[in-house]
């Protein structure tokens, strides 16, 4: 678990840094008003990562981040001011990136650049340069940004290693390589993984006109000219992730339904298209379906309802936690179970919808009982259509039967399963 430590004597920053954390940050933080409590926190716990104040009434000189650093904890400072000499120092020191306090944005800026530091944590990142020296440079910032780094000598063992390990999120690349420069590199990647899915900082030096712009057109995301400073180094990989971050948060939140947060139809159907579609693998595909939900609706207003779906919701997801679970109608659920022999699965969905109708459901403090039918189906190479209906025609024949159900298609006649193909 990462855990966050932030130092900070002023209450109204702490509380406004309170406020922002709880917008972007997902992990445990403590809160320290002077040094002699940072101590004590450090002295309980491990941290991730410090966010700092330097100027604290019993360290006045920066001696917190002194501290943090010593103890091996990455540090980002706050300050109110910071004179050429003062950044020098902090820099020297090892802190990672420093946000002075003008304004109140100048807190969003460092509550943003600790969730990308904590999100980095971790993640992997491949440095690509024939230098020995520039190599262990680069990994020195790069680890202090929390990455997990591995190094490649030239362009052609980059790219072997990109091809074997699909989760470098980061590839730092020198331009000249022996065996393959770095545009050879950048094109030859860019071939199986694209813009979003894995950044690419192009590195060249400054007397090469023209080198940083041909990166970008290759397909690099961003590009640094030789020599740098640490702290162009740091902002510009910081920016980098943060984009693909972005980008990432953004296609998950297409993929996800707002009311349960399960994934909706939009995302089941190219998952699911996918997975059928394997020829040496069954699978089973379950559809779910409420029992007289309207009538729940008439009871308690739409808002009720609502409240029934997500319980609902929350029910099937922490049964079924090991499978994908999509919300793909109004109360209509989809899950695919891979690994498991149709009967077994059955076994398992009979069990369930006991569980399911024996559940307290609370809508506006009233406890009820809710009941699903289940439609099953097994497939194996086949198209999502095909599988989605026959599954369906089980869904129906639950209904039929009285509700509260689990039908397997192959209780369904040959003969009607074959004509709805
Ligand atoms: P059956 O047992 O045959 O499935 O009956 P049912 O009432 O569950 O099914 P029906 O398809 O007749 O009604 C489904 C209702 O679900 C109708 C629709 O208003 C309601 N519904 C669909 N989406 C939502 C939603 O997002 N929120 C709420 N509250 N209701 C929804
Ligand atoms: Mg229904
Ligand atoms: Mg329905």
């Amino acid at each position: 678990m990462q855990r966050l430590l932030i130092v900070e004597d002023s209450k109204v920053v702490q509380q406004v840094l309170r406020h922002i954390s709880a917008q972007y940050l997902d992990v445990a933080i403590d809160f320290a008003w002077s040094l002699s409590e940072c101590k004590e926190f450090v002295s309980k716990h491990s941290y991730t990562l410090a966010l700092v104040d330097l100027t604290l009434p019993d360290a006045p000189n920066g001696e917190v981040a002194k501290y943090t650093l010593l103890k091996g904890i990455p540090t980002v400072v706050l300050t109110s001011k910071m004179d050429e000499y003062k950044r020098l120092q902090m820099l020297e020191l090892g802190v990672i990136d420093y946000v002075i306090k003008d304004n109140r944005d100048s807190y969003n800026y460092a509550i943003k650049l600790v969730a990308q530091l904590l999100r980095n944590q971790g993640c992997k990142a491949l440095i690509a340069d024939d230098s020995v020296l520039s190599r262990t440079l680069m990994k020195q910032m790069l680890e202090k940004q929390l990455f997990a780094v591995s190094e490649a000598h030239d362009g052609r063992q980059a790219l072997d290693m990109l091809k074997n390990d699909a989760e470098i999120k980061l590839l730092m690349t020198d331009y000249a390589m022996p065996t393959m420069d770095g545009f050879e590199l950048v094109k030859a990647v860019r071939n199986f993984r694209g813009r979003d899915d894995l950044a690419i900082i192009g590195l060249s030096g400054a007397s090469k006109h023209g080198l940083s712009a041909r990166f970008i057109k290759y397909g690099a995301n961003d590009f640094l000219t030789k020599p740098f400073m640490n702290e162009e180094f740091h902002c510009r990989v910081l920016q980098t992730m943060e984009q693909l971050s972005l980008i990432a948060d953004i296609k998950e939140s297409a993929f996800r339904d707002h009311l349960t947060g399960l994934y909706n139809r939009r995302y089941f159907y190219q998952y699911a298209e996918k997975l059928l579609k394997n020829k040496n693998q069954k699978n089973s595909l379950v559809l779910l379906d409420i029992d007289f939900f309207k009538a729940i609706n008439d009871e308690f207003g739409h808002d009720g309802g609502d409240q029934a779906l997500k319980q609902v919701s929350n029910l099937i997801r922490t049964s079924f936690s090991n499978s994908t679970v999509a919300r793909i109608g109004g109360e209509e659920f989809a899950i695919i179970l891979t690994q498991v022999e149709v009967e077994q699965a059955e076994k398992c969905l009979n069990l369930f919808i006991q569980k399911f109708a024996s559940y307290d459901f609370t809508i506006s403090d009233k406890t009820l009982s809710i009941t699903a039918s289940i439609g099953l189906a097994e497939f194996q190479n086949t198209s999502l259509t095909a599988a989605m209906r026959v599954a369906d025609r089980a869904l129906y024949q639950a209904k039929e039967q009285g509700r509260n159900c689990v039908v397997l298609n192959s209780t369904l006649q040959l003969a009607e399963v074959t004509a709805i193909r």
